[in-house]
């Protein structure tokens, strides 16, 4: 364990002390005032601590310790795909010809870059089921505005400018109603069966002429495949609208099923999270949306596209909603998706699907004798238990969060999804041994034997961590960015 209580580096300065060596000045030293204006000149100089080379590194090795990251621990957040992030992605990510060219070069000079970028859209072409992809997005939810935007677009072109509902499983992802609002669209929620999947008696009562789409995670956020997608598309299509797939769990489902061929219309991956780019604290992600041929028409433009030998950006696309991201997306993203997938082939891709459905169904059946399985049934990538037995010994599930960081485990997803009671969502990934499984199943296992017989363990945790229980609501409306001298 490190040492918690080391000062921060603005307590370890010393004046006159430096990290760093300059030339000597050559060139005749230029007056502030002529190259900023008044107001932005400063009258001090700022209070900065004055540290050598070494005390920066040891700053910064400190702070990266602080936190717990998927390189350092398991991790499994669910929904989230916290799996390994091959370290080939970063080398190839590195590549001259990819991390230093500009956004502005010329078509002709970034052949190469623009060539990786069509490969990918065939690949997740191939992997979807789908007629074209669009790479702009930047992450999931973007990915989703612009399939709605998509969807909304197609609808308004046929004239049809009453299609304002989108209807969203009462189990859906956040983002997605947020989506649809941002889109301009409206929500009307379908209620979930009690076997976790979409009601389809109530689709048939919320679908009508004012339906735009369908959104539909699958598997949904319980970890269940939706069984009865093929009846879902007839409902939504019979009446008119488009069929959106959240793909962003397709990590269960790769190389084994495929939107396109289910009959969804639009499309969306995560990149970072089936594609192994790296994510948590915010990004950088990438969202592509794969269309069927009926969308082509207003994808975000410019397309890359062939002709001939050579790539092109096809800006002639007078029914597209516009661009939705500056430039390549973003590209560095890409270049570690395309990495992974190349990496990999198709089978290693199936064998992805096949050991990640694998690792949640044996923690799911360890797990089963000591907390309550809302859904007892097989699951997909991800599975949910609800913390219901332990509630009642007056131990929540935050608590059960907070005591597995004693135990060096990122906790999973809690009180997500929202119809499920004291919600705990598990999601291994495949890149995880038997033996991390093991002992994570094991420690759950104590922390339910502690709720019956040591609760105030649990309900005090975390103890070893730099930091106790966080006013999480404070620190999210009133955070505090800057360090402040005592
Ligand atoms: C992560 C996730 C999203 C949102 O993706 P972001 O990249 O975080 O915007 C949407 N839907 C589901 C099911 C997800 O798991």
């Amino acid at each position: 364990m490190h040492n918690q209580d080391q000062p921060l580096i603005f307590e370890q300065g010393r004046p006159g002390r430096v990290g760093f060596s300059l030339p000597d000045l050559d060139v005749p030293e230029m007056d502030l005032s002529q190259l900023l204006p008044e107001g932005y000149i400063r009258e001090e100089e700022p209070e900065l601590p004055e540290v050598s080379e070494l005390d920066i590194m040891r700053h910064y090795t400190a702070l990266s310790k602080r936190n717990h990251g998927l390189d350092s621990g398991f991790y499994p957040l669910g929904s989230c795909t916290m799996k390994y992030n091959p370290k080939i992605n970063e080398n190839v990510a590195r590549f001259n010809g990819f991390a230093h060219i500009h956004p502005l070069q010329d078509e002709s000079s970034v052949q190469g870059a623009m060539e990786l970028l069509y490969d990918l859209q065939q690949h997740l072409i191939e992997i979807t089921g789908m007629d074209e992809v669009t790479l702009q997005p930047a992450a999931g939810a973007h990915g989703e505005w612009t399939g709605l935007m998509l969807i909304r677009a197609y609808h308004e072109a046929n004239g049809d400018f009453n299609r304002t509902k989108v209807i969203v499983p009462d189990s859906a992802h956040g983002t997605n109603p947020a989506s649809a609002s941002v889109a301009g669209l409206d929500t009307v929620t379908v209620k979930s069966n009690e076997h976790g999947l979409v009601d389809l008696e109530d689709l048939k009562r919320v679908v009508g002429e004012d339906t735009a789409a369908l959104m539909l995670t699958n598997p949904n956020t319980l970890g269940l495949f939706e069984e009865n997608i093929l009846e879902m598309a007839e409902i939504v299509h019979g009446a008119g609208g488009k069929l959106y797939y959240d793909g962003a769990n397709l990590n269960a489902v790769l190389s084994k099923a495929r939107p396109g061929d289910m009959g969804f219309d639009v499309v969306h991956l995560n990149l970072h999270k089936t594609f192994t780019g790296p994510h948590g604290g915010g990004g950088p992600g990438s969202g592509p949306v794969g269309v069927k041929a009926d969308l082509i028409p207003f994808l975000p433009k410019p397309v890359i596209t062939k002709r001939g030998e050579e790539y092109v950006f096809d800006y002639d696309r007078p029914q597209s909603i516009g661009r939705v991201k500056p430039y390549y997306g973003n590209f560095g993203i890409n270049v570690r998706a395309y990495t992974y997938i190349r990496s990999m082939g198709p089978d290693g891709l199936k064998a992805v699907t096949e050991y990640a459905v694998l690792n949640a169904n044996y923690m799911m059946r360890r797990l089963a004798p000591y907390y309550d399985l809302p859904f007892d049934r097989h699951c997909k990538h991800e599975f949910v238990l609800s913390g219901r037995r332990q509630k009642k010994l007056g131990v929540r599930t935050l608590d059960i969060a907070k005591r597995l960081l004693d135990f060096g485990y990122h906790p999973p997803t809690i009180y997500f999804p929202l119809n499920v009671e004291e919600c705990i969502m598990i999601e291994p990934t495949e890149t995880e041994s038997k033996e991390t499984l093991d002992s994570f199943v094991d420690t759950m296992i104590q922390i339910a034997k502690e709720a019956e017989e040591n609760p105030e363990i649990v309900q005090e945790a975390p103890h070893t961590t730099v930091v106790g229980r966080l006013d999480e609501t404070t620190a999210a409306r009133k955070p505090i960015l800057r360090y402040q001298k005592n």
